[in-house]
């Protein structure tokens, strides 16, 4: 039987606080969530390495470090309301379902979707959503939200991710081209017709498809 849990508590010092993340809300949900339970099973030997790694469908997980500097940069507390748009394996969404009030994960591949909602099932993490559809719309019927976390890249920040953000709420997001490096970009909302943008850092993510 593998140490799981030293493995994870190695991936928090090593890839997350070392690299100056010091949360302690988000590296206690990062302790906590078995990463290895969101690959498939000749994976998950692999699940604390320092890489993004294939999931189904030809999708990705992305890097520890990425999902936790994301998390960091949306600002999440104990009473936010998320959106998540590409919920993937759905690593991204329970860990932040640790952190949050509530998580509402959309994700456009129905296999993707549906593995991710019985990891929640299976793990007992009630405050995650997962719904099948299109992110780039949004999910009005829950919105506002405190804060809107985009896993795939898109060439413009879409409108409706825009609207449906709390004013003083954040959004971080993969600027650029799906071949090219990509610029994560946190984008807060500071007014109805407002918001200030700022350029985190060059990433890799998977293309935002939809409308
Ligand atoms: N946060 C995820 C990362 C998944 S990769 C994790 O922790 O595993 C990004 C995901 O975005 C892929 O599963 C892809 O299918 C999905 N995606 C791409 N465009 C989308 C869209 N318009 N709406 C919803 N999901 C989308």
């Amino acid at each position: 039987m593998r140490d799981f849990q030293g493995e994870r508590d190695r991936m928090v010092d090593r890839q997350i606080a070392s690299r100056g993340i010091h949360d302690p809300q988000l590296l206690a949900a990062l302790r906590e969530v078995p990463r290895e339970r969101f690959l498939a099973d000749d994976l998950a030997a692999y699940a604390y390495s320092d890489s993004a790694l294939p999931i189904e469908a030809g999708q990705t997980i992305s890097q520890p470090y990425i999902v936790a500097l994301m998390i960091a940069e949306a600002g999440l507390g104990p009473r936010s309301r998320v959106l998540e748009v590409g919920a993937g394996s759905g690593y991204a969404a329970a860990v932040m379902s640790r952190i949050a009030e509530h998580v509402f994960a959309l994700e456009r591949l129905p296999v993707l979707a549906a593995l991710a909602e019985a990891r929640m099932a299976e793990l007992g993490y009630t405050n995650v959503t997962v719904r099948t559809g299109d992110g780039t719309l949004g999910w009005p019927e829950e919105a506002p939200f405190d804060a809107i976390l985009v896993a795939a890249s898109g060439r413009a920040i879409p409108e409706p991710l825009k609207q449906q953000l709390r004013i003083g709420a954040r959004l971080v997001i993969p600027l650029g081209h799906h071949d090219e490096i990509q610029t994560l970009v946190r984008v807060t909302r500071t007014g109805a017709d407002s918001y200030s943008v700022g350029e985190l850092c060059a990433v890799r993510f998977v293309p935002l498809v939809g409308a």
